[in-house]
């Protein structure tokens, strides 16, 4: 397990707060790394999401072109489902 990371573990200069540090050391409150790697992992997820529906809404448009009657009723409302979610998924990941 990696060392717990504090601010200014590095300081070299004996300062209390990075307005007096004259070392250069990394002062970025651990929220920051905690955040940064929450955000990693949620889009690692959300990758993860859109490659399933990717793969669902591929499956769909397939099935919906060989199946018939009340499957094919079926597919599109599982469509109707899917897509959206593609849809707002794409919107959300080009705002990044
Ligand atoms: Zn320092």
């Amino acid at each position: 397990m990696k060392d717990k990371y504090t601010p200014g573990q590095d300081c070299c200069c004996h300062a209390y707060s990075e307005s007096e540090c004259g070392c250069d050391a990394d002062w970025t409150p651990s929220e920051v790394y905690e955040l940064r790697e929450k955000l990693a992992a949620e889009r690692a997820l959300a990758d993860r999401l859109h490659g399933a529906l990717d793969a669902l809404d591929y499956n769909l448009a397939f099935a919906g072109n060989t199946l018939i009657g009340g499957l094919r009723e079926r597919v599109t409302a599982m469509r109707a489902i899917a897509l959206p979610a593609i849809e707002a998924w794409k919107e959300a990941r080009s705002e990044v």
